[in-house]
């Protein structure tokens, strides 16, 4: 008889990424939204007067590794990133939306994220 299938040590997750940790809630974080689908905070080290992350709550590493599985999720990130840019007052004076994936593009969080920018004006293009 065969023994049981298993996943191979490789499949399973290294360790939380941080974000993991603030989703359940094991570190704090200011939380600026909250539903089935994501939570958004405001970042650690803000860019800009208004800086915050809206982040999925299923772990999507980055935008790169999203599959059609995934459409709803990733068009809920935007339109909750727009309802909080009402929220927090830039809705009229804009903003900008920004994804970092992979090395080249900055990423430094393995769980995918869109970073919600304004109160300032913002360079283009960015660094
Ligand atoms: P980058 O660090 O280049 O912006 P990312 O796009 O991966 O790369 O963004 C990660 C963001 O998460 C950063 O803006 C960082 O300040 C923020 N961050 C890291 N740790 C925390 C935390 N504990 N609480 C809130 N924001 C955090």
């Amino acid at each position: 008889p065969h023994p049981p299938q298993r996943e191979p040590e490789s499949a399973l997750p290294v360790s939380k990424s941080i974000f993991q940790k603030i989703i359940d809630r094991e570190i704090p974080a200011k939380l600026a939204h909250e539903d089935d689908l994501c939570i958004a905070i405001h970042d650690i080290s803000p860019q800009a007067p208004v800086h915050v992350l809206v982040i999925p709550k299923k772990l999507i590493p980055r935008v790169n590794e999203a599959t059609a599985a995934d459409q709803a999720t990733l068009g809920h990130l935007l339109l909750t990133a727009a309802a909080l840019a009402k929220k927090l007052g830039v809705a009229e004076t804009g903003y900008r939306l920004v994804i970092n994936n992979g090395r080249d593009g900055g990423e430094s969080v393995p769980h995918l994220h869109v970073h919600l920018l304004g109160q300032r004006p913002l360079a283009w293009p960015p660094g």
